[in-house]
């Protein structure tokens, strides 16, 4: 089929292909609602949804748009299976709400009134914008916000490119996981993940730290399942039943933010009973004896105490974990406070104590590297985003976690803000305080899907494309293999890809040398992929393509060195001692306790006004904001609901079904459902994250600006000219958060 460009490309200055070179089979029938249609095509691609698994998929097209997707059997994990979220972008791409066309603000900020023009005039506007900006403020106040809506890298660098050129400030970091990987870093060096038919046909223990993959990685369970009908036994450490919680021999139920004390009384309990493994600490760790001195206090009853788990449950799995074969894996959960890193540092010394990293049978792992490019080896940002041959400013940095922070205090300020596949507003904690951000900007352009918290807000909203229109580079952080997205379809209406919409963006700036009109998405992707990799199979449609053992081992510390400065798993962090005397945070180089830094010991005083922890599940129907708004998700996930323990809730004449308001002094949420349930614990509350503020339900509205990692870059006010993700890295603490809950009806009496 040859394509109409005119007819299937509004927009002129963007490139069209012919898209049925990615076909691997054309003239497919498919049955959709009892009949039987024809698909002109089948695509191969991958789901870059911020999730674990990273699923193989197959899409089928007809006219130019997707009417089917299903799972790639062929791919060798995901074999074919996929989520709700997966499926439902059938209609989210066909959506009739999509953003069609560029719109520009005609209201007051926020109050979401926009008019049609074109993209000759939204380009001239940024053009303009952004020229003004500079030339009043300097280039650095110009800035990208962006993170996880769409998870593959290829844009992103394309993106990093346009801002290095320009000297815009750069936005490093992360507010989901870099505090976890700063400490595990610290620990054991690169981060691996094991092939998981190793653990699953070996492992007589599996232990899952705050990790929820009902939602957030399913395609575990199969490999989990695997080893549990062996015989395995399963612990799970969460503050809520979760689904894999449910499945769990040993349920540990620690007090939000306590994972760390955990470990501590665990490590102690196993020296203690000369379980730990000494020939292993003898040749590969160091700093074993200030570890032992630190977990001394730790005795069970003072973990108890601490945790709130019961000293017999601690003790049950302290035995289990030290006497059998056993893998740890860690989730995220954990570290998303004020002390994940140190958690992260005691959950990996707990693994080293008892010798079980690196083994046939299972290892200590947090996340695959090859999730984060840039991190090390196998893909190279700075081929796409440093291009050679031109003059690259040194500009300052922000933090993403504390994104508002710097946006309120930069000196110069930030006046310009492109932000895309990301959500600002309803992402970042204490939604009030973004908006004091979002308020003092000249120029805030977003490019989205739908008409968002963001777009609300923003002076041009964008027609951005859905990740099947577009190229992709994605890797996940769990399995080891590296998978390239091709358009499947042309884009809908005016909607372009992100990367052509940098690449303009830049020609019109001055940069035309630097963003050629022939090339498109997968040369990009070959730049980034590097010479050390096979490409053709790397960048092949047919992917995906298993990762050299080089960059991702099966079985990662399987000899017993580690590339940290001793070589050795260290429980002592040289790296944490030496950052500590540059940048302030905690950089205790044992994995010490610290109470969060808004909890019920911790800030007394607040929790007698607010005396229940907040927590938040990843919802299994949505990614983060993504998918709230689609009928298919809203008819099955309802409305907004906390989830208060009958407790808690008889305290405060809460039924099951009555709606509450949720409040502290950052804000409330009106007309919430109680769901009296059991799947938390006295004290808390769980309420899912990513709803979208103006649809009533997000907990960000409550949310804490404190941060997890060492490096306290509150204290830096979110601005840096030096950082290291990988021993500096941060976390939102978005778990330090107290809150209080009534009945609405209480309210309105008032
Ligand atoms: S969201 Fe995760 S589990 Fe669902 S299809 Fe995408 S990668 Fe697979």
């Amino acid at each position: 089929m040859s394509i109409d460009e005119a007819k299937i490309n509004p927009v002129p200055w963007r490139k069209c292909e012919d898209l049925n070179r990615y076909a691997i089979a054309t003239n497919v029938p498919v049955t959709l609602d009892g009949k039987t249609v024809i698909a002109d095509r089948v695509v191969k691609t991958a789901c870059p949804h911020n999730c674990y698994d990273t699923c193989g998929l197959l899409v089928y097209v007809k006219d130019e748009k997707v009417i089917k997707i299903e799972g790639d059997p062929d791919h060798p994990i995901t074999q074919g299976t996929l989520c709700l979220k997966a499926m439902a972008n059938v209609q989210k791409i066909n959506s009739p709400d999509r953003v069609k066309y560029p719109m520009l603000r005609v209201g007051e900020r926020g109050e979401g009134k926009f008019k049609r023009i074109s993209w000759e005039e939204a380009m001239d506007y940024m053009v303009s914008k952004i020229r003004t900006i500079i030339d009043t403020y300097g280039s650095e106040a110009i800035m990208e916000y962006g993170y996880s809506g769409n998870r593959e890298y290829m844009a992103k660098a394309v993106s990093a490119r346009l801002w290095n050129l320009l000297g815009a400030t750069k936005l490093v970091g992360s507010f989901c996981v870099l505090s976890g990987i700063s400490g595990s870093q610290c620990s054991v060096g690169s981060q691996n993940t094991m092939v998981p038919d190793i653990w699953a046909d070996n492992a007589e223990v599996i232990m899952m730290v705050g990790l929820n993959p009902t939602a957030t990685h399913p395609h575990v369970f199969p490999y989990l399942y695997r080893a549990m009908e062996r015989g395995a036994k399963l612990i799970v450490v969460d503050p809520c039943v979760t689904g894999v919680a449910s499945k769990a021999h040993i349920h540990l139920r620690p007090r939000p933010g306590t994972d760390g004390a955990m470990a501590l009384g665990m490590i102690r309990w196993i020296i203690k009973n000369d379980l730990h493994d000494k020939e292993y600490i003898r040749n590969h760790t160091v700093g074993f004896e200030g570890l032992k001195e630190l977990v001394e206090p730790w005795t069970p009853e003072y973990t108890e105490e601490i945790t709130t788990i019961p000293k017999e449950q601690i003790i049950e799995a302290a035995r289990l974990y030290a006497t059998h074969k056993s893998h740890m894996s860690c989730g995220c959960g954990q570290q998303r406070y004020s002390n994940g890193h140190q958690v992260q540092r005691a959950l990996a010394s707990l693994a080293a104590v008892c010798g079980h990293i690196g083994k046939e049978y299972g290892t200590y792992e947090f996340v695959n590297n090859l999730g984060f490019p840039g991190f090390e080896g196998f893909m190279q940002t700075a081929n796409v985003a440093v291009p050679k041959g031109a003059r690259i400013k040194k500009t300052r940095m922000v933090n993403i976690s504390t994104v508002a922070t710097a946006m309120l205090n930069a000196d110069p300020p930030i006046k310009g803000i492109i932000s895309w596949r990301g959500g600002l507003i309803s992402q970042q904690p204490y939604v009030d305080y973004t908006l004091e951000a979002v308020k003092q900007l000249d120029m805030f352009v977003v490019i989205e899907q739908f008409m968002t918290d963001d777009t609300d807000w923003a002076d041009l909203v964008l027609p951005g494309c859905h990740f099947l229109e577009q190229y992709g580079l994605h890797t996940s952080y769990w399995h080891h293999y590296n998978q390239t997205l091709v358009p499947v379809c042309q884009p809908y209406y005016e909607a372009v890809p992100d990367l052509e919409i940098f690449e303009e963006l830049g020609r019109r700036l001055g940069f035309e040398e630097y963003f050629p009109r022939t090339r498109i998405g997968l040369d990009y992707i070959r730049m980034l992929v590097g010479m050390n990799t096979d490409v053709d199979a790397a960048t092949s449609p047919r992917g995906p393509a298993l990762v050299d053992e080089k960059w991702s081992p099966s079985i990662p510390y399987k000899d017993g060195k580690f590339n940290t400065p001793s070589g050795k798993f260290e429980f002592y962090s040289s790296v944490m001692e030496e950052r500590g005397k540059q940048f302030p945070g905690d950089y205790y180089p044992l994995p010490h306790f610290v109470e969060p830094e808004e909890s019920v010991r911790a800030t007394p005083e607040l929790a007698a006004k607010y005396p229940l922890c907040i927590v938040s599940q990843h919802p299994s129907y949505r990614c983060h904001s993504q998918f709230y708004n689609l009928p298919w998700i809203q008819e099955i996930e309802g409305p907004a609901k906390i989830h208060i323990n009958a407790k808690d809730a008889e305290a405060r004449g809460i039924k099951d079904g009555d709606k509450v308001r949720i409040f502290n002094d950052r804000g409330e949420l009106k007309n919430i459902l109680a769901a009296v349930s059991i799947i938390v614990k006295p004290g808390v509350v769980e309420l899912n994250s990513g709803m979208w503020v103006k649809l009533g339900g997000s907990v960000n509205v409550l949310t804490s600006l404190s941060q997890g990692g060492p490096r306290d870059t509150l204290k830096e006010k979110g601005i840096m000219t030096e950082y290291n993700a990988l021993y500096d890295g941060n976390t939102t603490g978005y778990f330090n958060t107290l809150v209080q809950v009534e009945k609405m009806q209480e309210v309105t009496e008032r």
